[in-house]
């Protein structure tokens, strides 16, 4: 955990981010920045940099994060229509807030 990062503020609630979801794992809220009409976060509890500093012991985490995102993507009702999961890795693969996040977005543009 960093003192300086916004995601880890984020899930021990110390920001006014509302919650679709939170367990003991992660967390899943509303991008500020929407790029699509739905456009959700995935946010495990523990800070992880990146898809680069996965562990083998944060596989259990990672299975969580993309089942989460099923179950979210039915709730919201984006299931059937479609929706896109992304992970964006280091700032080369547009990455900007360094805490693991999995992108749930869909609709149009
Ligand atoms: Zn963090």
């Amino acid at each position: 955990m960093k003192n300086d990062c916004l995601f880890c503020k984020i899930v021990k609630g110390e920001t006014d981010t509302q919650f679709l979801y939170e367990d003991d794992t992660l967390v899943v809220f509303k991008d500020k920045y929407p790029h699509r009409p739905v456009h959700l976060l995935i946010v495990p509890k523990k800070h992880i940099r990146s898809v680069n500093d996965l562990q083998t012991e944060h596989e259990n985490i990672v299975a969580r994060m993309i089942l989460k995102a099923r179950d979210i993507a039915k709730e919201v009702n984006v299931d059937q229509e479609g929706y896109k999961l992304l992970f964006n890795v280091e700032r080369g693969g547009g990455q900007v807030i360094f805490h693991l996040h999995l992108h749930l977005l869909s609709g149009q543009k």
